[in-house]
């Protein structure tokens, strides 16, 4: 019965397929909508606030999509339950929306509350969404608003830049990283709307419950995050505590799959790729098993990795996509090239921005430095003959010179993809080798341990960074992050000899 309510409540349950045949799209009962009984009372003529009966322990979204596969298109119901995040009432709320930053390639057609009579008024400008609430949504109370859009998918790297496009579309499938409408963080007393430059991950959300439908035509498998049910056309995806959910979609996709220690690890490729399935798999079974061992469980039941026929790889909560061009030239064995190097550090993302989140704006050298050395972590443990070649590929390059830059800046603050990729993977790596060779690996692991366990879930600073390793080692390293870092930086005492403005 509150089903049917719900489905009623929200017209959201039926959906106009691509080929306009009505389908139903089931609603899940552990996430329908609970009005609140006690409507806040309107002033004036304002219509009423329709409060949840209990905050969502997490910001949820459900989503509804039907896929047009063939025109490339996106269409959506989607909606938010979330607790006012502010220590004041809000009048209006904020959101971002990455696909609204291409012009006329999103279509925003109704907004408002769920299960009210009438739309909200909002303005959507430079791919940040504004509602605004008929009443101030008070302290400590939940609300549940609904989006009906539309977009269609770009072709693929119309833009260049790591982690660039990460919604688009190629010969041979899709992928939709960033594509719904996101709550934007609210940070120190406003909402964080960051403006996108293809440079860096220019995204930012919050952990997350997710619940999404998906309807594609019949010869395509979606491939989403988190636990999956499969009937016909429609595939389920439920993913608690994610920063994001991402899917990927192809007509062409072969899977394969392997299960270990209660963690299955599914690679979706494209025919051509096939071959190597085993070969990522086994990668990504291997890092899957060092991490957890190293520095804690990996999170959900399922990992997905995706080919898409991007030029990258990328990092999602249970899902990492990588880019059809780091397949080529790989020859079926061996540890010596891209594709071995790029699944382990996508998969170490799990960790470094998953479940230890952190601000892949302002500091984007804390998730990727990180994963930069995980890859070299990996090296040493799996194929200790090959470490140094993976320090001279990937890390010197040919021309060592180039590796330069302050590690710590904003992905604002770099002039471009190359000298931003230049500084925080490369030269960070070096850091965080210098440090491990500071430390001992031993010590580093130690407190990357200490590190995940205490800030899972959370959104770490660099402070949480050196506060871990403060407590596992004493040895000065300020030399080293005067060396590497621009911004200032007061570290722990115990790790900077007592310098005059260290951290007690
Ligand atoms: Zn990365």
């Amino acid at each position: 019965m509150l089903v049917v309510l719900a489905c009623s409540l929200l017209a959201s349950c039926v959906r106009v397929g691509s080929a306009g045949e009505i389908t139903e799209l089931p609603e899940s009962p552990e996430s329908s909508l609970k009005l609140s009984g006690d409507l806040l009372q309107p002033l004036d003529s304002a219509p009423a606030l329709l409060l949840l009966d209990e905050p969502p322990p997490r910001t949820t979204y459900v989503l509804n999509v039907t896929l047009d596969y063939a025109a490339g298109v996106v269409n959506a119901q989607q909606r938010i339950e979330f607790t006012n995040p502010a220590g004041e009432p809000l009048k209006q709320i904020r959101f971002n929306v990455p696909p609204a930053r291409r012009a006329g390639a999103f279509t925003l057609h109704d907004v408002r509350l769920s299960g009210a009579a009438e739309p909200l008024p909002f303005t959507l400008k430079d791919a940040v969404l504004t509602v605004d609430l008929p009443q101030p949504l008070p302290v400590g109370k939940a609300l549940s608003i609904s989006f009906d859009f539309a977009f269609r998918i770009a072709l693929q790297e119309l833009v260049d830049g790591i982690g660039g496009d990460d919604t688009s579309r190629g010969p041979q499938g899709l992928i939709c990283g960033h594509w719904y409408v996101m709550l934007a963080p609210f940070v120190n007393g406003d909402w964080y709307t960051p403006r996108f430059v293809p440079v860096g991950d220019p995204y930012t959300s919050e952990l997350a419950d997710y619940e999404v439908n998906i309807l594609a035509p019949q010869d395509v498998i979606v491939a989403g995050a988190g636990d999956e049910s499969h009937s016909g056309r429609l595939w389920h995806y439920s993913l608690p505590r994610a920063r994001v959910f991402a899917f990927a979609a192809s007509n062409q996709y072969q899977v394969d799959q392997v299960t270990r220690d209660g963690v299955t690890i599914i690679h979706y490729a494209y025919p051509q790729h096939r071959a190597f399935a085993e070969d990522v798999l086994i990668t990504a079974e291997r890092a899957v098993a060092l991490f957890s061992r190293l520095y804690g469980e990996y999170p959900y039941r399922t990992l997905r990795i995706v080919e898409t026929g991007r030029s990258q790889g990328q990092e999602y909560s249970g899902l990492v996509s990588i880019g059809t061009t780091l397949y080529q030239g790989y020859r079926g064995s061996g540890a010596r090239h891209d594709l071995i190097a790029t699944t382990v550090h996508e998969v170490s993302h799990q960790w470094w921005f998953n479940v230890v989140g952190s601000d892949q704006i302002q500091s984007p050298w804390l998730d990727e430095a990180l994963a930069r050395y995980m890859e070299l972590r990996f090296y040493r443990e799996y194929y200790p003959a090959d470490a140094d070649w993976w320090y001279a590929y990937f890390i010197l390059g040919k021309d060592p010179s180039a590796v330069r830059g302050a590690i710590d800046l904003s992905i604002y603050d770099y002039p471009d993809a190359r000298a931003y990729v230049n500084a925080v993977y490369r030269r960070g790596l070096i850091f965080m080798n210098e440090l491990s060779k500071r430390l001992t690996p031993a010590v580093l692991d130690e407190a990357l341990r200490t590190y995940y366990q205490r800030m899972s879930y959370r959104v770490a600073q660099p402070d949480d960074f050196f506060d871990a390793i403060a407590e596992h080692a004493d040895k000065d390293i300020s030399d080293l992050t005067r060396a590497y870092f621009a911004r200032p930086l007061r570290l722990p005492c115990r790790i900077s000899a007592g310098a005059a403005n260290c951290r007690h």
